[in-house]
Parts: structure tokens; sequence; C-alpha cells
């Protein structure tokens, strides 16, 4: 019988806004990186902070990255990598999670990092389908703006009711369970 070494997988990186899932992301990447294996690294058009096509975490650590429209262009791309990081995946169509799935039936590691809840607590986009799927789950805690406890909340301080409000501290802060106020 032909067995594969190493068969592919799903990892999600998950958490609030200020949680470092974009740093940690970036830390398994570059670690793939050092391995030489072939990394791709994907984000929505959606998400225009700082840089056109570098994945940026809040302490400025970057990586070049692949602007996508829809989830289908990842696919296209199977054949460039080993290894697939997405960030900001919860602004993804849900043709993501079956995306990943093949991706990861076809002997590829995907690193997904996105925030699991949105600004009202609820889940986020496709996010709680892949972290059914994955093989791998990481939750992440930021800060709490207001107590110093662990953050798993993202509070807008804005008044936009829009459910994808792209911004930073001027936008949303990191709460607790009892500082998050819906
Ligand atoms: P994410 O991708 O989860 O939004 P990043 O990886 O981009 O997070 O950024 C994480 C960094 O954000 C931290 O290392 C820290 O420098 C900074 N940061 C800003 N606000 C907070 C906070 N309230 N709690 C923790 N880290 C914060
Ligand atoms: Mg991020
Ligand atoms: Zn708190």
């Amino acid at each position: 019988m032909v067995r594969h070494k190493n068969s592919g997988w799903i990892e999600i990186i998950c958490g609030p806004m200020f949680s470092g899932k974009t740093e940690e992301l970036i830390r398994r990447l570059v670690r793939a990186q050092y391995a030489k294996q072939n990394v791709a690294i994907f984000k929505p058009k959606t998400d225009d902070r700082y840089s056109d096509d570098y994945i940026v975490s809040h302490n400025k650590r970057k990586i070049k990255s692949i602007i996508v429209e829809s989830s289908d262009e990842i696919y296209e791309l199977k054949d460039s990598a080993d290894v697939f990081g997405i960030d900001e995946a919860q602004f993804f169509d849900d043709g993501i999670i079956d995306i990943a799935n093949k991706l990861a039936r076809e002997d590829k590691r995907i690193v997904i990092a996105g925030l699991d809840k949105d600004y009202t607590g609820k889940s986020f986009g496709p996010i709680h389908q892949l972290l059914v799927d994955a093989e791998y789950v990481s939750k992440v805690n930021a800060i709490c703006i207001s107590c110093g406890d662990p953050a798993s909340f993202s509070q807008r301080i804005s008044s936009e009711k829009d459910l994808v409000v792209v911004g930073e501290t001027d936008k949303y802060e990191a709460r607790c369970r009892k500082c998050f106020k819906p």
C-alpha cells in the first residue's frame, strides 16, 4: 500500500482583534519557509489596512501576500505551494470551507487566521465550520483594554452598524467577557 509520509491538514488561529493572530500566522509561515517549503499567503480584498500586498500585524511584522477577491482564486494557485496561509478568513465567502478541505485532502497544509466573533459577539462568516473541520485549533486572547484580563471580544467603539467596518484602535478595543458591551 502506498502511504504518504505527510498528509494535509487544516490549522486555525482565532480570537479577537489585537490577539496576535496575524503575528502567529506569520511565525508559522516563516518557519515553513526556513524549512524550504513553498509558502503562499492570501488575504481577502476587504482588508486594506497598511499595505497592499503584505500581511502586516499590529506590531508591524509583515510577509508578502496575494490579495484575492474570492476563495476560488486560492484553489487556482494550488500547484504553487505546499503550505497555504490565509489571513482575515472571516471576510471570505463560504467557498473557503470547501477549498481549505480540498487542499488538505491534496496533502497541503493550510494555516487560517481570523476573527471568531464579530463585533456583536456572534460567529463571524465561514469560521465556525472551519473550526469543526480543522485538525488543529489555537484560540488566542488579547488584553482587555478596560481591566487587563484576557480579552476574547472585539468591542466596536465607533457607532457604525455595518458588519464589516475595517479599522484599528480608532474603532475597536479588545475586551474581556465582563467589559464587553454588545
Ligand atoms: P490580530 O491579527 O489578532 O489582530 P496582530 O498579530 O496583528 O493581532 O497584533 C498583535 C499585537 O497587537 C500585539 O503583539 C501587540 O503589539 C498589539 N496590541 C494592541 N492592542 C493590544 C491589546 N489590547 N492586547 C494585546 N495586544 C495588543
Ligand atoms: Mg490580524
Ligand atoms: Zn475586562
